[in-house]
């Protein structure tokens, strides 16, 4: 029997109420309770720090102390060194700083961490002291540290700690992970930095092992299938025809997915790769191999305009099979479908429409779904549900952060096109206030007299609450005299909307004027610049989607933001990177995962220890070894794993 908290010699009836105020009822839930910082640790690791984090680091004064002024306000700037990080420091009102500190001095630093400005505003800085003892701070309420520690370490003399273990240890012994009671026992009463850090390893490692035991438990079962017979002569052809060389990336991507049709179960893979990275050509390339199997194909995107621009590339592309366009505004429907089914179609792209019930298939062997973030998650589910046993690629320029990818993936269903063909420029962003428009106007005035592509974006159609909107904006082209707008939005007709799409594509020197509905995928090689009003309505991702229309060429492009709100940090992040991991980085880091690939809190509880952000490695690490034991023929069997197989079965926690 364990023992009770009121039998630990120190704890009287007052602080078992104490405990329990903090949720503690046992001396389990004690030991569980782990200290939120140390004392001697107090110090932050930056890595670890969120956007306005108050923030202690022990750093170098790595250049000289700037006074100048802000207003009124004297204002202080420097650099700091953090082995090896830079960081800039600046401080309102301590002008007397200047005298007080120099170049090459250690500092404890403390202050507010601005995550875009890679800043911290400084509130104190002080000499480092010394310090010896570790002190574990769990800032319990109504209870001392000392005392939480007092008794944490009696119950540790009379041996009353009972951590179990919870991993085999043919496990994480071989990877040099301690044991769990190991692990709690230098996390609650530490004797060195070192201890911090074994215990927290291994913490971590469990965190990130159970967290991909439930998922990958759960995975999708895949199915036995023959190898894809395709045709690899005419897929070298198909391949040579290209009317450029594939990037590095898109090869190995191309070489992953043929890999996954050689195998013998049905294959997922998430194809992600940021905007213009040139993930349709790579799917194209499966698609055509698959048809070379005498299969189907079903290429799906989230709107008509992207389907229909799909379905003109590959039409361009692919003369010796039949492809389909369906969407909800193709006519003669019925005829198509049963043509379909009957296989005089060895291939459909469409939108949602594919989903329906009647949209049947001689024989589907690959389901391709571009843009897959934008498909919401039920009709993700029925898609994936449609597809169980097929081949599917998905397709996303959104990318999830890696780990994200990883963990809900598997990290051999992932392939990443980093690199951009090589003719693209860097689009340049500009930050403009919305009465500063006017070398907006001119520019726009000049691309379009070059027979340039322009993208006007506004986040309303006719809202009186916002300045900025379709009715609005083209009042305003209007005073400046600009031809050929064309306006596209999500109250006009399908109908009128492709018309808009197509007279803005075939007139050079137009601009379209729309609402963020051309957000996803378009690719217009002519498109050179982007105006997006009130742009800090938007979100980093979809920005830099928004951004992504233009530059997809040799020519140079720009994207201006036009924002009249002050917290334009977000929008500073997207002019100074142009790279779509990065801001999913900041995303992540802003929103948490649960939020970010809108699932469950479930799937993502809470870590203690994990950080979905930078453990990268351990998560890895941990997946490699989930897989091995999921593989093992006696897992669900062997007493061993019981406890394993309950965590996946019963909801349990840990
Ligand atoms: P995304 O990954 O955003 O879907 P697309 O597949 O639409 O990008 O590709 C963007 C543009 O780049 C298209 O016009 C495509 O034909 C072109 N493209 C793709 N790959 C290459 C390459 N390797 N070299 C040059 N142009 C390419
Ligand atoms: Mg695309």
């Amino acid at each position: 029997m364990d023992k009770k908290l009121e039998d630990i010699k120190g704890v009287g009836p007052q602080l078992i109420k104490q405990f329990r105020k903090n949720s503690i009822w046992s001396v389990y839930d004690l030991l569980l309770c782990v200290p939120k910082n140390y004392e001697n640790f107090s110090l932050t690791e930056l890595k670890d720090a969120n956007h306005k984090d108050i923030i202690t680091i022990e750093c170098v004064i790595s250049s000289n102390l700037t006074l100048n002024r802000y207003g009124k306000t004297p204002r202080v700037t420097f650099t700091c060194d953090i082995d090896g990080q830079f960081i800039d420091v600046v401080a309102f009102g301590k002008g007397y700083l200047v005298q007080s500190f120099q170049k090459g001095e250690k500092v404890v630093i403390k202050g507010t961490y601005n995550l875009y400005y890679h800043q911290i505003n400084l509130s104190s800085i002080s000499k480092p002291e010394k310090r010896t003892e570790i002190k574990p701070i769990y800032g319990l309420i109504d209870i001392y540290d000392k005392t939480v520690s007092n008794i944490i370490r009696e119950i540790y003399d009379t041996n009353e700690d009972k951590i179990y273990e919870i991993i085999p240890e043919n496990i994480y012994h071989p990877l040099n992970y301690c044991s769990r009671s190991v692990a709690y026992k230098k996390i609650h009463l530490p004797e060195t930095e070192q201890d911090i850090l074994v215990a927290k390893s291994r913490m971590k490692f469990e965190e990130a092992f159970f967290l991909q035991l439930k998922w990958m438990a759960n995975r999708p079962n895949q199915l036995k299938r023959h190898p894809k017979p395709y045709d690899i002569a005419k897929v070298r052809a198909f391949i040579d025809q290209i009317p450029f060389e594939l990037t590095k990336d898109q090869k190995e991507t191309v070489n992953d997915v043929f890999r996954d049709f050689k195998k013998d179960v049905a294959s997922y893979r998430l194809i992600q790769g940021d905007v213009g990275s040139g993930k349709t050509i790579v799917s194209l390339i499966a698609c055509y191999a698959i048809m070379t199997s005498g299969e189907q194909v079903a290429f799906m995107a989230p709107t008509e305009l992207l389907a229909n621009q799909h379905y003109q590339f590959f039409t361009s592309m692919i003369k010796d099979f039949k492809i389909l366009r369906l969407t909800s505004s193709t006519k003669h429907k019925e005829q198509e479908k049963y043509d379909l089914e009957n296989h005089h179609y060895d291939m459909v792209v469409g939108t949602h429409a594919l989903i329906e019930d009647d949209v049947k298939f001689d024989k589907l062997g690959l389901v391709v779904i571009d843009e897959q973030h934008k498909f919401g998650v039920e009709a993700r589910q029925q898609l994936i549900d449609k597809a169980k046993h097929k081949d599917v690629l998905y397709l996303t320029a959104t990318p999830i952060p890696r780990t994200l990818a990883m963990i809900m993936y598997g990290n051999s269903h992932v392939s990443t096109i980093k690199e951009k063909p090589k003719s693209r420029k860097v689009v340049e962003t500009l930050i403009v206030k919305r009465d500063q428009i006017d070398p907006l106007m001119a520019d726009i005035k000049q691309a379009t007299n070059r027979k340039e592509h322009v993208f006007i974006v506004v986040p309303a159609i006719h809202s009186e609450l916002l300045q900025d909107n379709i009715d609005s904006i083209s009042e305003l082209l209007e005073t400046f005299h600009f031809k050929n707008i064309f306006i596209l939005h999500g109250e006009q007709s399908k109908e009128q909307n492709e018309v808009s799409m197509n007279s803005f594509i075939q007139n050079p020197g137009s601009i379209l004027l729309s609402t963020s509905m051309i957000e996803v995928g378009i690719d217009l090689p002519t498109a050179t610049l982007i105006a997006i009003f009130s742009a800090e309505r938007f979100g980093l991702a979809q920005l830099h989607q928004l951004r992504g229309r233009v530059g997809r060429s040799y020519l140079k492009s720009a994207c201006y933001l036009i924002s009249n709100g002050d917290d334009n940090e977000r929008l500073d992040v997207l002019k100074k990177t142009n790279d779509g991991f990065k801001l999913s980085e900041f995303d992540l880091k802003q929103r948490g995962p649960g939020d970010f690939i809108g699932l469950d809190q479930s799937g993502f509880p809470d870590f203690k220890f994990l950080d979905l952000q930078h453990d990268y490695s351990i998560l890895l690490q941990a997946q490699k070894e989930v897989l091995k034991l999921l593989d093992l023929t006696d897992f669900n069997t062997n007493s061993k794993y019981k406890y394993l197989n309950r965590f996946i079965h019963e909801d349990m926690k840990l």
